[in-house]
């Protein structure tokens, strides 16, 4: 995860640049922020021989970056900084383990994304030679191994030997006291280089700095770049020169504002009906081509992470009963381990919003050496995965900005139920239903409505665990739902498919157990509401969700019935409910404790 962001040329405020730049990347990641600064003019003696060496001034701060402002010695002139936003993975939230890092002489910093897999074995090497660690962190090896690199070779040497010796997948930044350039390279996560005439950036994505620029270079994994007066591309390990391309980017990177909205993910939810209407409208021309592709392959693979994961898992169910064909799905995360049977006919369709996690890029990179043909869903243009793959739709949901996915994930079940009435030749009887679902989610998200469900989360805020449970379409329902409660109210929340319930979970249920009861009007309803009765019987509270109103329900969440459709509508009253859940605790729903938007590390 963690944004990076780093200046280098003429103007002499880089650090105010960066923490800008930082400051929209904070979506990557906000446990802790760092910014180092190349201060002019300031000649500091930092090394035990004597020589005079310009020292890096280093703010880090444990939290969101939110306003934030930079120390006076930071506000001091300067034309070259590094920054990042962290999200630990190794080392605790604390201030020293906030990047940039440092070497013993302080006078390279790094700033990292990713894990470095073998920084325990470096870390004893570097140790056994001296080398002094102050964090707690893997990418604390990184600053020791240039500077040993430092002793025989260059800068920009020594920062490839050492990015060579890093496992795992990672990408960074370096900037050098004594040198007028820095060093990105990368492996894994993404980086972009953005130039002027007299000046360069780079950052995890092109939001901050499409600001200054909209000629771009998009660093592939395995490369290097030594920016200065000039940029200079190197392949990874072996250092050839290449040239570098650069792209001028064509779309504007979208902002959101909250307007009349306390929290982006409660306008995110209100923003639903209008999602789904433009999908319902205008991409009949755009589904019906993937449905041609889909046809022509051989193995279709949904695949996605998190709540596109349970998009994914729908999106089987809609295309069995729908369109009859089987199609898989994987978590992206496992999908790694199921691909080996990939070949050039097979159909990877990734779904993703941010299209930036890590989950998803890696096997898809595998997949695309075998050859096989990816189509990106994802709401992000211009990101990793829409890169990547020979076909985009893109979801149209506008910047999703709370980390909790709500417009994002209604989007793409509101695409995969249009694909699979176009797999029959239907698809204008899906933009129906759609326009069907718009209107129930207006109903939904009315006054009166979301007064009800502010009644239920009082009681839900104070429940130690809740369940969810569906069957059919909307067992994946109920996995989000569980998903979205646990995220933003961190209350334990455990999505089951009612069938399973007396194999194992029933055991849990006592008196007071809150259970969501996903019940649309279909062939799942009369086996839901057994299982309903089950947990009553052994004094669970049941909040019932669906068109009809049931003796068993203790709350009723009325969802009208719109046929196979419903199931797209009936995740909303529930995302309401996990709002206001976060709101009766005093949480912050956008940005909920050890989560970040864009999952960039495994
Ligand atoms: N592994 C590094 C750390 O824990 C980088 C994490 C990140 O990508 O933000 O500090």
């Amino acid at each position: 995860m963690c944004g990076i962001f780093a200046y280098i040329g003429k103007k002499d405020d880089a650090a105010e640049i960066v923490l800008s730049g930082l400051k929209l990347l904070e979506y990557r990641g906000y446990d802790s922020w760092g910014v180092a600064s190349k201060i002019q003019n300031l000649k500091l003696n930092v090394l035990d021989n004597n020589k005079s060496k310009i020292k890096f001034q280093i703010d880090k701060h444990i939290g969101k970056i939110g306003d934030a402002k930079l120390s006076a010695e930071l506000k001091r002139s300067s034309n070259l900084a590094i920054g990042h936003t962290r999200w630990a993975t190794h080392g605790g939230v604390v201030e020293k383990n906030a990047h940039p890092h440092l070497d013993c002489t302080r006078t390279i910093a790094v700033v990292h994304n990713g894990i470095v897999e073998n920084y325990i074995d470096l870390k004893k090497m570097l140790l056994s030679k001296g080398h002094q660690f102050i964090s707690e962190t893997d990418t604390e090896v990184i600053p020791h191994l240039i500077e040993e690199n430092l002793k025989t070779k260059g800068f920009a040497s020594s920062v490839r030997d050492a990015f060579n010796q890093l496992k795992g997948m990672n990408a960074i930044v370096v900037a050098y006291s004594l040198s007028s350039e820095i060093v990105a390279a990368k492996n894994g996560s993404p980086l972009v280089v953005g130039k002027t005439k007299d000046e360069f950036m780079v950052a995890s994505d092109t939001a901050g700095i499409i600001k200054y620029t909209n000629q771009v270079l998009f660093i592939k994994d395995n490369e290097m770049v030594i920016l200065g007066k000039d940029v200079t591309l190197l392949t990874l390990p072996d250092g050839k020169k290449i040239k570098p391309q650069f792209n001028k980017i064509t779309w504007k990177v979208e902002d959101a504002t909250l307007g009349k909205y306390k929290h982006y993910m409660l306008k995110e939810i209100y923003e639903q009906s209008k999602v789904i209407r433009n999908i319902a409208q205008n991409y009949t021309q755009q589904i019906e081509s993937v449905g041609k592709i889909i046809k022509k392959s051989k193995g279709t693979f949904f695949i996605g992470a998190g709540s596109a994961a349970y998009a994914c898992l729908s999106g089987t169910y809609f295309f069995s009963k729908i369109a009859h064909l089987h199609v898989n799905m994987s978590s992206a995360s496992e999908f790694n381990y199921l691909e080996d049977f990939l070949n050039s006919r097979s159909l990877i369709i990734a779904l993703s919003q941010s299209g930036e996690t890590i989950d998803i890029v890696e096997p898809l990179t595998r997949a695309k050496i075998k050859k096989s043909k990816i189509v990106a869903i994802v709401n992000v243009l211009g990101s990793t995965l829409y890169r990547m793959s020979d076909y985009k739709l893109l979801l149209g949901a506008g910047p999703e900005k709370a980390v909790a996915s709500t417009k994002a994930y209604i989007a793409k079940l509101a695409v995969l139920y249009a694909l699979s009435y176009a797999m029959v030749d239907e698809i204008e009887k899906a933009n129906q239903d759609l326009l069907e679902v718009a209107k129930e989610a207006e109903r939904i998200l009315d006054a009166k409505y979301a007064k009800q469900i502010q009644r239920i989360a009082q009681q839900l805020a104070k429940a130690v665990h809740i369940y969810t449970i569906g069957r059919g379409a909307s067992y994946p329902t109920a996995l989000e739902a569980a998903m979205k409660i646990k995220e933003v109210s961190y209350v334990h929340t455990e999505g089951l498919a009612g069938g399973e319930l007396k194999h194992g979970p029933l055991a849990l249920i006592s008196k007071g157990s809150p259970c969501i009861v996903f019940a649309p009007d279909d062939e799942t309803y009369d086996a839901i509401i057994s299982n309903a009765t089950e947990i009553k019987s052994r004094g669970g509270v049941i909040i019932g969700v669906g068109p009809l109103n049931n003796d068993v329900f203790d709350y009723w969440l009325e969802v009208k019935n719109i046929g196979e459709a419903s199931i797209i509508a009936q995740i909303i009253p529930i995302q309401l409910l996990a709002y206001h859940m976060a709101i009766i605790k005093k949480l912050d729903p956008d940005k909920p404790r050890n989560l970040a938007k864009s999952v960039t590390v495994k």
